[in-house]
C-alpha cells in the first residue's frame, strides 16, 4: 500500500462513524434576510465563523475582541522550527471530511494535506520507570480513534485562510466586553476602555473560563438554572510547551502517570517533513498547579529537562537548544484554561447553556457544539449552528 492509500483507508473507516453527526449543511449554504444589528463577543474561531454567516449576507455586525489578536486558542508559531508550529489546538479529532463542512465546500475531496496520527513509538513514565508500550497497545488506540494533523500548516492557518479573511476588517481589538444589558429593546454592550455599543442581538463566543469568572456581567442576570449549568462544566487549566533540541533521542510521544490530569510529551514534528527536532509538553488539570509553583518559565522549562535528563541518561540537556516557547493557556486573561469537550456534559446541560437570554443574547463556542465534535470544529460549526438561529428567532 502507497503512504496515501493507507491515508484513505484510515479516514473512511473513521469517517463512517463521524459524518453521521455532522450537519448535512450550515447557516454559510442558507440565505438570511435580517434587518438588525449584531455584536458578535470573541473573535476565536467560534466568533469568526458566526461572522463569515453575517457577511455573506451583508448584515450589519461588528465583533468585539479583547486582545490585539484574532483566532483565540488557535494560534502559530513561524519562529522556531522549519515548520508552523501550532501553540494551541493542534490535531484534528474528527473525520477529515469534516473540513469541508467547516469552510462550506461540498464533496468529499478534501483540499488540506494531512498527517494520519498513528504513533508506533510510545511510552509511559511514572517518575521513576520509563516504559516503552506494546505494539498492539499503540494499534488499538490509534485505530480506536483515528486523529490528523497538518502536513504544512496549522489549525491556525485553517481559520484564518477559510474563514477570517473575509471579516477581519469588522473586528474592533482591545474591546474586552465587561457588560451586556438586554433589559430593553436594544442590547447595550460596554467594553473596558469605557466604550459603549447599541445592537439588536449578540452572540457571546468567549471560553468557558471567562464566562464563569464573570468578566461579563448580565443585565438582568442570568437565570440559576443557566449560571449552575456554566458552573458544572468543567474546564481546565493548563499550558504547553515546545523545546528544540539538536536531536531526536525521544519516541513519539510518552504519557506521564499523574494523579489528576493530563501530562504528555510528544514529538511535534512528527510527520512533518521537517528537519528540526521540536518536543511538545502538554499539561491540563490538577498538575498543571505544581508548575505554576515554581514560579517562572525558566524553572518550568528546567524541571521538564530534569525529567527527561532522568528518563535519557541527560541525554535532554545536552541536546537542548536553549529555544522554546511557554504559552500559558490555563493563565491567559481571555481564556483562563484549555479545552472542554460537549461530549462529556449531559444533553439537559448542554441545552439549558445553549439557550438564549430573551432571544437577544445567544452563546456559541466550543461547548454549544450540539454535533458532538470536539475543539476547532464544535467551535466554528456552533458559531454557524448559533448564528442561524439568532437570525432567524422571532
Ligand atoms: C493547549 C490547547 C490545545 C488544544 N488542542 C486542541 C486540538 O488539538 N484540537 C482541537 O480541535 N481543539 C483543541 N483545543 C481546543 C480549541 O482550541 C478550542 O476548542 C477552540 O479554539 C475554541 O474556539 P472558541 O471560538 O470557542 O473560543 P476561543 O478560541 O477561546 O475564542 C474566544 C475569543 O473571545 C475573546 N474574549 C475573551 N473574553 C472576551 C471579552 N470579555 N470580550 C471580548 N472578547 C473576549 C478571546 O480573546 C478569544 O479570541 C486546544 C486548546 C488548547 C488551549
Amino acid at each position: 500500500m502507497t503512504s496515501l492509500s493507507l491515508i484513505f483507508s484510515g479516514c473512511f473507516k473513521w469517517a463512517a462513524r463521524a459524518e453521521d453527526k455532522l450537519p448535512g449543511e450550515t447557516a454559510l449554504h442558507k440565505s438570511y434576510d435580517y434587518k438588525g444589528k449584531v455584536i458578535i463577543v470573541g473573535a476565536g474561531a467560534s466568533g469568526l465563523a458566526a461572522a463569515k454567516v453575517l457577511e455573506q449576507n451583508n448584515i450589519d455586525y461588528l465583533i468585539l475582541e479583547a486582545s490585539d489578536r484574532y483566532g483565540g486558542r488557535l494560534k502559530k508559531d513561524t519562529t522556531l522550527a522549519d515548520f508552523p508550529i501550532d501553540i494551541g489546538a493542534e490535531w484534528l479529532h474528527s473525520a477529515p471530511i469534516t473540513l469541508n463542512k467547516l469552510k462550506g465546500k461540498h464533496g468529499t475531496e478534501i483540499d488540506e494535506e494531512l498527517i494520519p496520527y498513528e504513533l508506533n513509538e510510545t511510552a509511559t513514565w511514572d517518575g521513576e520507570v520509563y516504559q516503552i508500550n506494546p505494539d498492539w497497545q499503540n494499534d488499538f488506540m490509534y485505530g480506536f480513534m483515528p486523529e490528523s494533523k497538518f502536513t504544512r500548516s496549522t489549525w491556525y492557518d485553517f481559520v484564518n485562510e477559510n474563514i477570517a479573511q473575509t471579516v477581519k476588517h469588522k473586528i474592533r481589538f482591545k474591546s474586552a466586553v465587561t457588560a451586556i444589558d438586554y433589559s430593553g429593546n436594544k442590547v447595550i454592550v460596554q467594553t473596558r476602555n469605557g466604550e459603549s455599543y447599541e445592537s439588536d442581538r449578540v452572540l457571546v463566543t468567549v471560553s468557558m473560563g471567562v464566562l464563569k469568572s464573570g468578566m461579563i456581567k448580565f443585565m438582568p442576570e442570568m437565570n440559576e438554572e443557566k449560571r449552575k449549568a456554566i458552573e458544572s462544566i468543567t474546564f481546565r487549566s493548563g499550558f504547553k510547551v515546545v523545546m528544540k533540541f539538536s536531536e531526536k533521542f525521544y519516541p513519539d510521544a510518552i504519557s506521564c502517570k499523574v494523579e489528576n490530569g493530563e501530562e504528555v510529551f510528544y514529538d511535534i514534528a512528527f510527520g512533518k517533513k521537517a528537519e528540526a527536532n521540536v518536543l511538545g509538553f502538554l499539561c491540563v488539570g490538577d498538575e498543571t498547579e505544581k508548575y505554576y509553583d515554581l514560579g517562572s518559565e525558566q524553572e518550568i522549562i528546567s524541571r521538564l529537562l530534569e525529567e527527561l535528563d532522568k528518563m535519557f541518561a541527560g541525554k535532554a540537556s545536552a541536546a537542548y537548544t536553549g529555544d522554546y516557547i511557554f504559552e500559558n493557556w490555563g493563565q491567559h486573561e481571555f481564556t483562563l484554561g484549555t479545552w472542554t469537550q460537549a461530549i462529556e456534559e449531559k444533553r439537559a446541560q448542554l441545552k439549558v447553556l445553549n439557550q438564549s437570554l430573551d432571544d437577544k443574547v445567544y452563546f456559541a463556542g466550543e461547548i454549544n457544539d450540539t454535533y458532538q465534535q470536539m475543539g476547532v470544529p464544535g467551535a466554528i460549526l456552533s458559531g454557524y449552528h448559533t448564528v442561524n438561529r439568532l437570525l432567524t428567532a422571532d
